[in-house]
C-alpha cells in the first residue's frame, strides 16, 4: 500500500513550483502513481495506490487525480489510484456524507474505493493541526457510523472504508497522552450488525489512522473490531531518519569534506557522500519498521 498526501505530491513535483490551484500536488501525485505502476511489476506484489486526508478546501486536488484515473481507466480498464480518502470530518455529518456520496458515485464507475472519516483524528500531520480539538469529537458514535453506512451503501458498485475516530491521533506522544478506545469500533459493528440482521457481524470496514506508537495489544483489538488497514506515518518517518542518522554516525569521518579521511589526506569521499548511500540506509531502516508493522497486523505471507 503506497499512500500519497497532498503535501507529498507537491514535494514530488518540486517545492518551488507554483501550487496555487493544487497543480503541483496533482502533477506530483500523478507522476508518483505512474512511477509505481511502472515498477510494481518488478516486485511481484499487488500494490494499492491510495491518497491520504483531503479536506473540503482540497477537493480540487482529488478532482485532478480522478480525471487522471478516468483517463487511465478508459485505456486500461483500471484506475490510476485504487482509493482516495476524503476527510470532511470538519463539516456537519450530513454534509460530510452527502459530499462523500457524490464522490463515491464517480469513484464507483472506475473501481476506486472511498475512505471517509468520522470524528476527528487528533494530533498534527501534513500541515493539518488538530491538537486542540474538543476531545468528545475524537470518539465516533455508532449512530454516525450507521447513518454513513446506509447512505454510502446506496451507491451501486460503491466500495468504502471508514476511518472512525476512537481516540487515535497523528504523531507519537509521551505515554499517557493518548487514550485509545477501540471498543468504539466494536460497539459500532454491533450496532450496525443488529440493524442489518443479515448474519454479518462486521459490516463496516474500518481504517486505523495514527497507528504510530500503538501497542500490539491495541492493534490486535482494533483488527478484531474490523480494522482492515492501519496508517503508519510518524514511525516510518522516524525509521527513515534513524537509518540516515546511523549511516552518518558510522561514516562520520568520511563525510567531513570531499577529500581526506582517516585512511589518507588525499583519499576522495565521493562514495560516502553520494546521496543515494544515506537515502538507501534510510530506506533499509524504514523497510525493517514496515516488516514489524506487518507482523503486528497479522499480515505476513497472506498473499500466497
Ligand atoms: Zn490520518
Amino acid at each position: 500500500m503506497v499512500t500519497f498526501s497532498k503535501g507529498g505530491g507537491q514535494f514530488i513535483a518540486g517545492k518551488s513550483v507554483n501550487n496555487d490551484a493544487d497543480q503541483a500536488s496533482i502533477a506530483g501525485a500523478i507522476a508518483g502513481a505512474k512511477h509505481v505502476h511502472e515498477v510494481a511489476a518488478l516486485y511481484n506484489v499487488p500494490v494499492v495506490l491510495h491518497t491520504d486526508h483531503c479536506q473540503k478546501a482540497w477537493l480540487p486536488w482529488i478532482d485532478g487525480l480522478l480525471a487522471a484515473s478516468e483517463e487511465h481507466f478508459e485505456k486500461t480498464g483500471e484506475p490510476l489510484f485504487s482509493s482516495h480518502m476524503l476527510d470532511l470530518s470538519e463539516e456537519p455529518l450530513e454534509e460530510n456524507i452527502s459530499i462523500c456520496k457524490e464522490y463515491l458515485e464517480k469513484f464507483a464507475k472506475v473501481n476506486i474505493l472511498l475512505e471517509f472519516e468520522l470524528g476527528v483524528t487528533g494530533g498534527e500531520e501534513d500541515g493539518v493541526d488538530n491538537t486542540d480539538v474538543d476531545s468528545s469529537r475524537l470518539y465516533t458514535q455508532p449512530e454516525e457510523v450507521w447513518y454513513s453506512y446506509q447512505q454510502l451503501n446506496e451507491v451501486p458498485n460503491g466500495m468504502f472504508t471508514c476511518a472512525a475516530s476512537f481516540g487515535n491521533v497523528h504523531g507519537v506522544y509521551a505515554p499517557g497522552n493518548v487514550d485509545l478506545q477501540p471498543v468504539i469500533l466494536h460497539n459500532s459493528q454491533k450496532y450496525i450488525a443488529e440493524k442489518l440482521d443479515d448474519g454479518n457481524d462486521k459490516p463496516m470496514r474500518f481504517v486505523f489512522h495514527g497507528g504510530s506508537g500503538s501497542s500490539v495489544k491495541d492493534i490486535r483489538y482494533a483488527i478484531e473490531a474490523g480494522v482492515v488497514k492501519m496508517n503508519i506515518d510518524t514511525d516510518t518517518q522516524w525509521a527513515f531518519w534513524d537509518g540516515i542518522r546511523a549511516y552518518e554516525a558510522e561514516h562520520h569521518d568520511y563525510l567531513q569534506g570531499q577529500i581526506g579521511n582517516p585512511d589518507s589526506p588525499d583519499k576522495p569521499n565521493k562514495k560516502y557522500y553520494d546521496p543515494r548511500m544515506s537515502l538507501r540506509a534510510g530506506e533499509e531502516a524504514m523497510a525493517a519498521r514496515l516488516i514489524q508493522a506487518a507482523e503486528d497486523l497479522n499480515c505476513v505471507n497472506v498473499l500466497n
